[in-house]
């Protein structure tokens, strides 16, 4: 009866500080911005069943994932277990549910939980000695100090033990049973743990008592210990990963958010008559401390891991920048968790003068970014730790005007010249010298309408090496007959430039000027051979009322090639050549536009040979985010030098591109490694072109 009293308020307790805890973890998450996510449904749940049940995300690495998955889902599967041992504990009765279910079955349960039980220990062990004896490199970044280091040791070290104890426990029970003890009646099949423990059989009854009391009391309390410990390690995961996969966005990773706030103001500022939705006083631009993040992102932070895949990944922190997405995670939960508990102690108006952009986060960090994606496409539970970059950095734009001076340059030159370098937007048009290429406001003037417009960009019109780029397509749409118009001096930057640099005001004003110009010709289908043009256009312009079809010229490219329309020439100048293929991130991860480039490309009969690093797994060329406007931040390489190393160990003498940024960067790097020469930079437009003789 005493046992059963300790064990109740035990039970009790542990359940009650659970509650307490998992609360204001709960009322700290809401501290976040409020944003409404309940769409797709079906989506959502499918989502959930393979990234946060399933591990997909995981299985990029097989044999760590499977690990994982053995620790993690055995781990849970045991603990239904406890549904048995807190029955046992509150009735004072032994083995419960021996008596309710068919005993072959319950023999199966529990020789199924031995079997996973030894397999989580293995897990365990395995785990610690990749992190202590193989030393990963991503377990010892700077971010991971003392502390996040010793938690993952407490939660590996209290798993092994939990299970230890759990195999020992039904090794003395079931010697016990074998010997007809008092108490101990025949339930159950221990074929793992009779294994390990076989040398409790020279023990008395007494002792094998003690044993079996011992263990049964010390797993329960390490249970109760676990459930409350959790809450306040990174280990919260097994639980949030659930709900934060669910919540996870579902659209394309390229695609930022559009400010409502901002888009009330640029509305105002084109029209003073313009109808906007409520919010006409838009408070804070962007994110300075977590309350102005959205909860969402206050989850992703309780929800991180920190196994560091994307740090791993991220090609500032490769090259030696501050810059570690996971730092941003654990800094934004360090902070979150700070404001709690100033909330706890001196209520919720209480500010400490503190916040996470400054404190925590600096701004060279935020500025080494390429918003690559290659982070969040690592990220095994869907974090998104560009969003808050993001925000951080339209904070520090639009609120405090901190950024660094050639990005101020370029969003003036964006503002004055329609371009973010200084042109004259006279000479937008220039790149045609020579060429036929037809306008738009010339075709609708006629009554026609093309089949596609031909967006040129601003660096298709005005940078010199691009422009030929430019001039090959429009050169390969003549050939396929393929009823095309551009905008012309219409044309003006998207605001793609400023949008990743954190100016949303800028980027909102460049994309209503440009979708009221596309809106009056009623475009439908828009071609670009710029991935941030296609990605601004396609992904950020419908929440500003511009809703167009849009490719990139490398899937215009291949639908031409199917259709027939588009043929190569039997014996064209580029069989057999060596090529590589550089993913551009925009088109890429952003878009999930791999595999068009690379039919185009074969369509050559050339020889593809992929980087190491490439498709989903692709580096940066080091130029997005605006980042191709500004100098790098410190760091112990360039970005593009790295990505120059990777494509001369394919041995080949093309690199083939699809980005006027990339291009520029990776020309820039093999400059760098002195290959410029041996190997050539050239868009896909440019290789179909050329061995074509066209
Ligand atoms: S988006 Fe790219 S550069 Fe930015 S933090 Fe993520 S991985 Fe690093
Ligand atoms: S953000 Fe995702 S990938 Fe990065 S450390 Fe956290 S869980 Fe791992």
């Amino acid at each position: 009866m005493i046992s059963q009293l300790i064990f109740a308020l035990l039970f009790i307790a542990a359940v009650t500080m659970f509650t307490i805890n998992v609360r204001k973890v709960i009322r700290n998450i809401k501290l976040g911005r409020d944003i409404k996510i309940n769409d797709r449904k079906g989506d959502r749940w499918k989502q959930m069943i393979l990234v946060a049940f399933g591990q997909k995300k995981m299985f990029k690495r097989p044999l760590p994932a499977l690990l994982h998955f053995v620790v993690y889902a055995g781990f849970i599967i045991i603990n239904i277990e406890l549904l048995e041992i807190v029955s046992d504990g509150i009735f004072g009765t032994h083995r419960i549910l021996a008596q309710y279910v068919p005993a072959a079955f319950y023999n199966f349960i529990i020789a199924s939980f031995e079997v996973l039980a030894i397999l989580v220990l293995v897990g365990c062990v395995i785990f610690l000695g990749r992190r202590y004896i193989a030393r990963i490199p991503r377990f010892w970044n700077k971010e991971m100090t003392k502390w996040p280091r010793t938690d993952a040791t407490i939660i590996l070290c209290t798993e092994i033990i939990l299970m230890s104890l759990f195999l020992k426990m039904n090794a003395a029970d079931s010697i016990l049973q074998s010997r007809g003890s008092e108490h101990y009646f025949s339930a159950g099949l221990f074929p793992v743990s009779e294994f390990l423990f076989s040398y409790l059989n020279g023990f008395s009854d007494s002792t094998l008592v003690i044993i079996e009391r011992f263990c049964w009391w010390g797993h329960i309390i390490g249970v109760f210990f676990f459930l409350n410990y959790i809450i306040w390690s990174k280990h919260f995961h097994i639980l949030l990963a659930f709900p934060n996969v669910w919540y996870a966005k579902l659209t394309a990773k390229g695609e930022f958010t559009s400010l409502s706030s901002v888009t009330n103001e640029v509305k105002l500022m084109l029209d003073p008559n313009a109808v906007v939705t409520p919010e006409n006083n838009p408070g804070k631009f962007g994110a300075k401390d977590v309350m102005d993040l959205n909860w969402k992102q206050l989850m992703d932070a309780y929800s991180c891991t920190e196994c560091g895949r994307c740090t791993s990944a991220c090609p500032a922190n490769i090259t030696g920048k501050l810059l570690s997405p996971r730092k941003i995670m654990m800094d934004t939960r360090d902070r979150l968790e700070e404001v709690g508990r100033n909330n706890d102690k001196h209520g919720i108006d209480f500010t400490d003068g503190k916040s996470l952009l400054g404190n925590y986060i600096t701004e060279e960090e935020l500025w080494a970014c390429t918003s690559c994606n290659a982070c969040v496409e690592e990220c095994p539970v869907l974090i998104d730790p560009l969003s808050i970059i993001t925000d951080l950095r339209r904070n520090l734009v639009m609120e405090e005007s901190k950024l660094p001076s050639e990005l101020t340059d370029m969003m003036s030159n964006i503002e004055n010249n329609g371009a973010p370098w200084k042109f004259s937007p006279s000479d937008r048009f220039n790149w045609a010298d020579g060429l036929d290429i037809p306008v738009m406001a010339d075709l609708v003037a006629r009554g026609e309408q093309p089949e596609v417009v031909f967006w040129i960009g601003c660096a298709g019109s005005f940078d010199d090496r691009y422009k030929s780029v430019v001039r090959s397509f429009a050169k390969i749409l003549n050939e396929a007959k393929v009823k095309f118009a551009v905008l012309g001096l219409e044309e003006t930057c998207t605001g793609d430039p400023a949008k990743r640099a954190g100016n949303e005001f800028l980027a909102q004003m460049q994309a209503m000027q440009n979708i009221t110009t596309l809106n009056n010709y009623s475009v439908k289908n828009i071609v670009t051979a710029c991935p941030h043009c296609f990605n601004n256009i396609k992904n950020e312009y419908p929440a500003l009322g511009g809703n167009y079809e849009v490719l990139h010229h490398s899937a215009f490219l291949q639908k031409l090639l199917e259709d027939g329309r588009l043929v190569m020439k039997e014996n064209n100048s580029l069989i057999g050549t060596a090529i590589t293929y550089h993913d551009s991130c925009y088109l890429g991860r952003a878009n999930d536009v791999y595999e068009a480039p690379r039919v185009v490309i074969e369509s050559l009969k050339v020889e593809l040979r992929e980087m190491k690093k490439c498709k989903t797994n692709g580096l940066c060329c080091g130029g997005g985010g605006a980042q191709v406007f500004k100098e790098e931040e410190n760091g112990t390489k360039r970005i593009s030098t790295e990505r120059a190393e990777q494509i001369m160990e394919t041995g080949a003498s093309v690199v083939a591109v699809g980005c006027p940024f990339c291009m520029t960067m990776i020309d820039d790097g093999l400059k760098q490694k002195n290959q410029e020469e041996k190997i050539k930079v050239k868009d896909i437009a440019e290789l179909i072109a050329e061995a074509n003789g066209l």
